[in-house]
């Protein structure tokens, strides 16, 4: 049922995105990173080498799924309506 949301909300053409990582509490697991390996680069050591981006058009749903999987909840998406 939540997947079947989450697959919902995903398809619903949204206004900008941004990505918001609160990086220093990455525990360096690269669950974004398998899933979106082009929005969530890991530095030498592992962990999440950004702070945030702006999502380009497109990237939307791999950059949800990459939000989605971090179990420590650190990657937060902002829905910019302007
Ligand atoms: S999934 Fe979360 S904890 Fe794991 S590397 Fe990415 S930001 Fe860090």
């Amino acid at each position: 049922m939540e997947s079947a949301r989450a697959t919902q909300l995903e398809s619903v053409a949204m206004g900008k995105l941004k990505i918001r990582i609160e990086r220093a509490q990455c525990v360096g697991n690269a669950r974004c990173h398998a899933v979106a390996e082009h929005l969530y680069p890991l530095d030498q050591d592992g962990y999440v080498a950004i702070d945030g981006f702006e999502v380009a058009p497109g990237d939307e749903l791999m950059a949800r799924r990459g939000a989605r999987a971090c179990p420590e909840r650190i990657i937060t998406i902002i829905e910019d309506e302007d």
